[in-house]
């Protein structure tokens, strides 16, 4: 039994039974309430809802279309059917355009349970749809909040229909705009074939909906990457494609930035060729991460600078020039970030950084070309050195640097400075291994021409004490293996210093000495020396220049410097000064001989380190000449010209050697 609510408008008791009575007969169920006046009409519509009213065309004090009015005032969306004993035309139309459902003439009664019934359904459907339209237009507010785009377009003419809020912000299209468009507008470069191919697994049902990575095109011409979920909706008739599409800028450069960093550490860790793996590394970095770069590579103590520059792909021409201005001068911004620990972020390039950062006009020139508007300029550091500096610049104002690509680079600065340490390490060791090689040849030639001579004089002398020759001449002989002896004994010192000054071992025993009878001895000891020049003694300032120092040190430092100045001073007199302040002491050793070169004399006091091949020697003298000085807290200095003569000067502190800041393992052992 269906049941139905019936609110009647109708004066005459009688009719409303027999109203109610066409219902039964049909099996309903009736609840039902029969008003007359306008207040109980308003009552009853209030009280409880209502399937249909029912409402007689003419009573007393109410006629039909006052009670349709009141109906839709309080209770809106309920059909109010009319019955009537007559109706003219007029009336009935002005009824239905009231807002009646129907009307139905008292003598066809048997006609209104089926127009009720017609107009319940009909009434429940509005409903429903009303509920459904809420619901959806419920649905678009969510959509809309959402970051995703949605498009809702035609299956066969790929015609958008419905475009949500962030797909309009997205492309910078309004939905207007989007609405006399095609999917394909805003697909950026997908041909009908390629869609057709990608959605036809869902005209074949084969799968609910695709994904793909695709990209999007903006108004502007410029475009964005995205993923697309597409399904086939058929909440329309005819049913229509549903797109939403999520920008994926973000996932891209994460997938970009590892990928660098992958290539990167590839490269670092398949060579030891830095030239080559820098110019590598700049490649790298402007083909997905910067427009283009500089890498700077600064030599520990020398001069040397080694610069290497990346352009991106568009820009390649520019290379050579971008090379040639920033291997020609050193760059500001490259100097500040060697000398500052974090990296440098400029998020929006301004004239003032520019006039600070590139003070050469080349420099500013090429970088004005290739354009500048953010950068990154990361120290490149490694065992708390910084080695040199890389400079990263973007030059497309859409895609600046940010915190995140500070991040990045420095972590590509980290790796490039150990890639860097360690080539550099690496070469330093086959410096070293190429040095003690030399030096053991060169150590083993030294040795031999003493040890010869010894063995010679040694053989003669068993041979004139056999023959019992005369004593000058075994004199004689027993100088040579003397001299010999002395030779071979200063070698092996020598060899033993460098061992000791190497791990901080070399002993000292300091006293008050006096440094002009020390010069005295030395010069006295080396005019001895075969083939010895003419050496003048100068002593300023009095006799005596009496210190703190270690005699036999001072002696070995002397020794050194004069009989330098005796094998280079092509026989030319030799002259030495001391000169003395009540703080320090100094003797200047000159020669007039082969001079030495304005680079040679950045190296010659370091291990092995000549600058000749003329005379045969170590290179040990003037490196345990210089580390004694050091030692005594003093120095030595050179001054020297080519073809002029060269003149050494050693300066040392009278007090001996102040209190060291060398850690004691690295310090020298000090009775
Ligand atoms: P060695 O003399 O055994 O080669 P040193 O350490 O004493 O080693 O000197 C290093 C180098 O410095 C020499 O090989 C030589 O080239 C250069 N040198 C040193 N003293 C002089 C000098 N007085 N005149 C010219 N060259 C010198």
């Amino acid at each position: 039994m269906t049941a139905l609510r019936i609110l009647l408008v109708e004066d005459s008791s009688d009719d409303a039974t027999l109203i109610i009575r066409q219902f039964e007969r049909d099996a309903y169920s009736i609840d039902w309430v029969r008003v007359e006046e306008e207040p109980d009409l308003r009552s009853a519509l209030s009280a409880q809802p209502w399937d249909v009213i029912i409402a007689d065309h003419a009573l007393p004090h109410l006629d039909s279309l006052g009670a349709l009015a009141i109906a839709h005032e309080i209770a809106p969306g309920i059909p109010v059917v009319i019955v009537s004993g007559v109706i003219g035309e007029e009336t009935a139309v002005a009824a239905m355009r009231a807002g009646a459902s129907d009307y139905v003439m008292k003598s066809n009664l048997r006609r209104l349970v089926a127009v009720v019934e017609r107009e319940v359904r009909e009434a429940a459907e509005r409903r429903q749809r009303l509920r459904a339209e809420a619901a959806l237009a419920e649905l678009g507010r969510v959509i809309d909040e959402s970051e995703d785009e949605l498009y809702v377009f035609e299956l066969q003419t790929l015609r958008i229909v419905h475009v949500s809020r962030a797909a309009t912000a997205h492309l910078g299209l309004t939905a207007d705009a989007l609405a006399t468009r095609t999917i394909l507008d805003v697909f950026n470069g997908m041909t009908l074939d390629e869609l057709t191919t990608r959605v036809r697994p869902l005209h074949l049902r084969e799968v609910e909906q695709v994904v793909f990575e695709h990209e999007h095109r903006r108004a502007d011409g410029s475009t964005y990457p995205v993923e697309t979920r597409v399904h086939v909706s058929h909440v329309r008739e005819p049913p229509v494609f549903v797109a939403v599409a999520r920008e994926i800028g973000e996932r891209k450069r994460h997938e970009r930035e590892r990928e660098l960093l992958s290539d990167v550490s590839a490269t670092l860790a398949a060579s030891i060729d830095w030239d080559e793996t820098l110019s590598t590394l700049a490649h790298f970095i402007t083909r997905s991460f910067a427009s283009w770069c500089v890498i700077t590579i600064r030599s520990g103590e020398g001069a040397e600078r080694f610069t290497t520059v990346g352009v991106g792909p568009d820009r390649v021409a520019h290379e050579p020039t971008l090379r040639e201005a920033f291997a020609a001068a050193s760059c500001p911004a490259i100097d500040r970030a060697c000398r500052r620990a974090p990296a440098e972020l400029v998020t929006r390039v301004t004239p003032a950084w520019l006039d600070a950062s590139f003070a050469h006009s080349g420099q500013r020139a090429i970088a004005t070309t290739l354009g500048v508007e953010s950068a990154i300029v990361v120290p490149l550091r490694a065992r708390d050195r910084v080695l040199g500096a890389m400079l990263l610049v973007c030059s497309t104002p859409e895609r600046r640097f940010d915190a995140r690509s500070a991040s990045l680079a420095e972590d590509l600065g980290q790796r490039a400075a150990m890639f860097v340490d360690n080539a550099r390490l690496y070469r330093e060791a086959q410096t070293a291994i190429r040095a003690r090689d030399e030096f053991v040849a060169m150590a083993a030639h030294d040795l031999r021409t003493p040890l010869s001579a010894l063995s010679l004089a040694v053989q003669s002398l068993g041979r004139m004490i056999r023959r019992h020759a005369p004593r000058e001449q075994i004199e004689a002989l027993v100088a040579v293996v003397e001299r010999s002896t002395a030779r071979v004994t200063r070698l092996a010192d020598d060899l033993l210093d460098v061992t000791r000054l190497g791990v901080g071992r070399l002993s000292l025993d300091l006293q008050l000495v006096d440094l002009t009878e020390i010069v005295r001895d030395v010069a006295n000891e080396s005019a001895t020396l075969p083939g010895a020049p003419r050496i003048v003694l100068e002593v300023d300032a009095g006799e005596e220049v009496v210190g703190r120092w270690d005699r036999k040190r001072v002696e070995q430092l002397l020794t050194n410097l004069l009989s330098n100045a005796i094998k280079y001073g092509a026989g030319k007199p030799v002259e030495i000064f001391v000169t003395s302040d009540s703080e320090t002491a100094t003797v200047r050793v000159r020669d007039h001989g082969i001079g030495i070169s304005p680079e040679s004399q950045q190296k010659i006091f370091r291990r092995f380190e000549r600058a000749t091949t003329e005379r045969a020697g170590l290179g040990l003298g003037l490196y345990i000449a210089h580390e004694i000085a050091r030692l005594l807290s003093g120095r030595i200095e050179v001054e020297s010209a080519i073809g002029e003569g060269s003149t050494f000067t050693v300066t040392l502190p009278r007090g001996g050697p102040r209190p060291s800041r060398i850690p004691p393992e690295r310090a020298a052992v000090v009775h």
